[in-house]
């Protein structure tokens, strides 16, 4: 019997994903470029479950149960297509490789393509849980054909991460809709992370809650529907105190926030797609902002920035339970933003679906994200419930849900008072605003769009529509202004 899998690329994340599968009774084959990695991996772990050493793809290839599979997790972008180019001539029809790095969509895309010619099915995985969930159980998202998942399911099933006992991997669609799905997890994890932080600045800044303090209330908010692996262990990050000074940690932490990547695809392909992910982008942005340290220097010696003044909440609120009350102000405002932000997410998935001919099931795809993700939440079991429904009953967007319209009506009197505060003394919440920004968009039935069309037809004869007949039209602007039908 030869091993059910091959893994090549034993770094970090190749490593714990071939014990993973080894833990789960398969026998994995190993490969790494150099093979000091696989004997170490071997030394340390060797008695996990059935390997196979090798030191060359073509020994990998061997070893390997037909149809052949082979998991690739090596450094995203070039190194990918070198292992591909190896691995290609050494494969048969019907085979199947297994991308499970961060690879960008169109890349699989592009790689689907090329290798179905040849024969072969290539897989684009979206992993995410980090080494932990690698090792222990990931949000597995795989793309690719529907044949190769028929045989390479139940495999990545089984040593995903589980929601009460449920699976959280399933095929979300063709080539490169599984890095796709996964590439809009991170954007939303952006959006997640920044509206934790706004959350933060805003008590501290106009509440004066230090860190500490801060953390009984974020793990308080654990229990309420913003249950969230993220705002868990903002508890823990707020309550650390440096070694060094004894001042909380998240005060001694360089205020510069980095990326890697996966939130920027996103807000691209947002803005591709047609799809607003305001909140994504703004995350992105607000990231990009924190780098500009020096800028910000000397910004703030310019306009005195920051907050001058010591403001409390009870200057903003007037009352003996001023601060509690504005805590609950900002739990609910940082929900309802939170809820934009996967509004959007989902909505851009599905002008994804429409752009790629994918048919992405939002069930589906929110059921992936219960366990073993960064942004798993209580909040998704309750989304997977809002698209539980016939096709004809799917909200057009996740705020017309009748699982959220309460919730966010109930929100919006607290979510407009915390956006105020923010903008009258100063803090910056961009997520917070324009998530409001959003939503006041939508309920709007008129928008400024037709003074934007008019100008559009003044300076460029760009042409509009009329909301009383049909037809495209142009006013002569620069004759005698009537309006010809065109
Ligand atoms: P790295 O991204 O650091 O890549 C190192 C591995 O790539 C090593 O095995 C290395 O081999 C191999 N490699 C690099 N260049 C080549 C090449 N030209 N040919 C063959 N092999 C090559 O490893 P990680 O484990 O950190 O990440 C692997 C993938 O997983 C990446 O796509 C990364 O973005 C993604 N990732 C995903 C996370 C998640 O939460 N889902 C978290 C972290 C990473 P050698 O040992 O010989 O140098």
């Amino acid at each position: 019997m030869g091993a059910d899998i091959g893994v090549t690329g034993l770094a970090v994340m190749g490593a714990n994903l071939a014990r993973n599968l080894a833990r789960n009774g398969f026998t994995v084959a190993l490969h790494n470029r150099s093979v000091a990695r696989t004997d170490s991996l071997l030394n340390s772990y060797g008695h996990e479950g059935n390997f196979v050493r090798t030191e060359t793809l073509a020994e990998l290839v061997e070893s390997l149960e037909r149809p052949r599979k082979v998991l690739i997790m090596v450094k995203a972008g070039g190194p990918v297509d070198a292992v591909i180019d190896e691995l290609t001539p050494l494969l048969e029809e019907g085979d199947i490789i297994i991308d499970a790095g961060n690879s960008f969509y169109e890349e699989t895309r592009r790689r689907e393509e090329a290798l179905r010619e040849k024969g072969l099915h290539f897989v684009g995985v979206g992993v995410s849980g980090g080494e932990e969930g690698a090792l222990n159980g990931p949000s597995i998202m795989p793309g690719g054909s529907r044949e190769s998942y028929d045989s390479l399911g139940p495999m990545l099933e089984k040593i995903s991460a589980k929601y009460h006992g449920e699976a959280c991997c399933a095929w979300v669609g063709t080539d490169g809709a599984g890095h796709y799905v996964k590439m809009v997890h991170n954007g939303i994890e952006y959006a997640d992370m920044q509206v934790i932080g706004e959350a933060y600045d805003l008590m501290r800044s106009l509440a004066g809650l230090e860190p500490a303090t801060q953390a009984g209330v974020f793990r308080e908010w654990n229990t309420t529907d913003l249950a969230s692996y993220l705002i868990e262990i903002t508890a823990e990050v707020l309550e650390q105190e440096d070694e060094l000074t004894g001042r909380p940690l998240v005060d001694v932490i360089v205020d510069s926030a980095g990326q890697k990547g996966t939130g920027r695809w996103t807000a691209i392909s947002g803005l591709e797609v047609g799809s607003p992910v305001t909140a994504i982008a703004e995350s992105v942005f607000a990231r990009s902002i924190s780098s500009q340290r020096d800028l910000r220097a000397e910004t703030s010696r310019v306009f005195s920035a920051g907050i001058n003044e010591a403001i409390t909440a009870s200057e903003l609120y007037g009352e003996d339970d001023a601060q509690q009350d504005f805590v609950e102000d900002v739990r609910k405002a940082l929900y309802a933003s939170k809820l934009v932000a996967y509004a959007q997410g989902l909505d851009m998935l599905v002008a994804a679906g429409e752009e790629y001919g994918w048919d992405l099931d939002l069930k589906s795809i929110a059921s992936l994200w219960r366990a073993g993700c960064i942004i798993r939440a209580d909040l998704l079991d309750t989304i997977m419930k809002a698209y539980d429904v016939p096709a004809a009953q799917r909200p057009k967007n996740l705020l017309l849900a009748e699982e959220f319209t309460e919730a966010l009506n109930e929100c919006l009197p607290a979510w407009r008072r915390v956006v105020a505060a923010a903008a009258t003394y100063g803090v910056p919440a961009p997520v917070f605003s324009s998530s409001l920004a959003y939503y006041d968009s939508l309920r709007r039935d008129r928008l400024p769009a037709s003074l934007t069309q008019g100008l559009r037809d003044y300076f460029g004869a760009h042409t509009y529509q009329r909301v009383d007949k049909p037809g495209t039209f142009h006013t002569r602007w620069s004759q005698d202004r009537s309006e010809a039908e065109v």
